[in-house]
């Protein structure tokens, strides 16, 4: 039997209690201890007793629909470092634990990919330096990682969906019903801002869910005149028809093809122009704020329930597994590629290419 942990990790996202209640409760089921670790990498580098704690199946009892995650989550800078990592090996060695569950979005992944390749090399600057005993040493060689995507952005390559999305997308969608009313009563327009970082995923969704005029996302972008008049004519066509509201979405990673960022007040400068009476909203954290919706708790659980399966299932020769989800199955996919092709969706937008972006990006996506 072994000693699982779980961390959630990076910016929050719904969901992620659904998941560190499925990886305490799977792994007791198991028969191992499950331990959590508080306010994500910063707890592993801080560690002991008050930031790795022993969780019993009642220590979850609730968690299954609550926003956020109950057990913190951070942004650390040591972990980024050697020395801190080096610090975080060792803690984890101290607490005993041989299995660890990384809930977060892809910086989160790649600093656990980054962990797991660099693990030989840090248990034994450990053991050379007299930090750890020989017993410890052969106990511990192998660290035994899995990544499950917790993340509001859908950002993740080789996964269909990551954990709170849709919750994300669900909140999106209700708030812009609201402004959807309130513009068509004023005949108003509204640029709406949605998250996202780098992905236009919950824009796109949201604009494709609400009917909006006109979407803006950092993986198909147009010239700075291009965009502009392309949006001008669509808006002036719907208001010819007699539509009272204008809505443009306008995603938080929104850039121009010479990847200048497009600032909300430029659009509604050249609504201003078309002679609508035009607002800005910036949805900001309520996007990621409230109960996880139905497929938030399904995916994490089942997720959560999968992974610690894959880390009970490792051997010293499988590679690091991400908990993905692939047309609706559960799937086993490699942490390692996960987070590499990711990268290289970053790197086609900034070489503009913007077309192999959205290949990578997944079939999600549509044209
Ligand atoms: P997210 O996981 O939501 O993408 P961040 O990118 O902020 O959020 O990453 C969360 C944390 O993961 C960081 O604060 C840092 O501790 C760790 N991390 C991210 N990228 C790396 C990296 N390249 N190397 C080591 N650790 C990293």
């Amino acid at each position: 039997s072994k000693n699982v942990a779980v961390m959630t990790s990076g910016g929050d996202a719904p969901g992620m209690n659904a998941c560190v209640r499925a990886v305490v409760r799977a792994a007791i089921y198991h028969e191992c201890k499950a331990f959590c670790v508080m306010e994500g990498y910063e707890g592993l580098v801080r560690g002991g007793k008050e930031y790795i704690k022993e969780m019993s199946w009642q220590d979850v009892r609730g968690l299954l629909a609550e926003g956020g995650t109950n057990i913190g989550t951070a942004r650390c800078k040591a972990f980024r470092e050697r020395p801190g990592r080096l610090q975080a090996c060792q803690n984890m060695i101290e607490a005993g634990i041989d299995a660890l569950i990384v809930c977060g979005g892809d910086g989160s992944l790649t600093g656990a990919d980054l962990f797991r390749a660099e693990w030989p090399s840090l248990i034994k600057e450990l053991l050379d330096t007299n930090r750890i005993n020989q017993s410890q040493y052969h106990t511990y060689k192998h660290l035994n990682i899995c990544g499950t995507v917790g993340s509001i952005d859908n950002d993740m390559a080789t996964t269909d969906a990551t954990i709170g999305a849709y919750s994300a997308l669900a909140r999106v969608c209700q708030a812009i019903d609201y402004i959807d009313a309130t513009a068509n009563s004023h005949s108003r327009a509204f640029v709406v801002e949605v998250m996202g970082r780098h992905c236009g995923w919950l824009a796109l969704m949201a604009g494709i869910a609400t009917s909006a005029d006109y979407i803006m996302i950092p993986e198909k972008p147009s010239s700075s005149k291009g965009w502009k008049e392309q949006m001008c004519e669509i808006v002036s066509k719907h208001r010819s028809k007699g539509k009272r509201k204008t809505i443009v979405i306008v995603a938080e990673g929104a850039v121009t093809s010479e990847l200048e960022p497009i600032s909300s007040k430029e659009v509604r400068d050249e609504l201003v122009k078309l002679g609508l009476d035009t607002r800005i909203t910036t949805l900001g954290h309520v996007q990621r704020g409230g109960t996880a919706v139905a497929y938030d708790r399904i995916l994490a659980t089942l997720q959560g329930v999968e992974a610690v399966k894959a880390v009970l299932e490792c051997t010293p020769d499988t590679p690091s597994p991400l908990i993905a989800v692939v047309e609706n199955k559960i799937v086993r996919k490699s942490l390692v590629e996960a987070v590499q092709i990711t990268k290289s969706v970053a790197e086609a937008i900034e070489e503009k290419n913007f077309d192999k972006a959205m290949d990578l990006r997944d079939s999600e996506f549509v044209e």
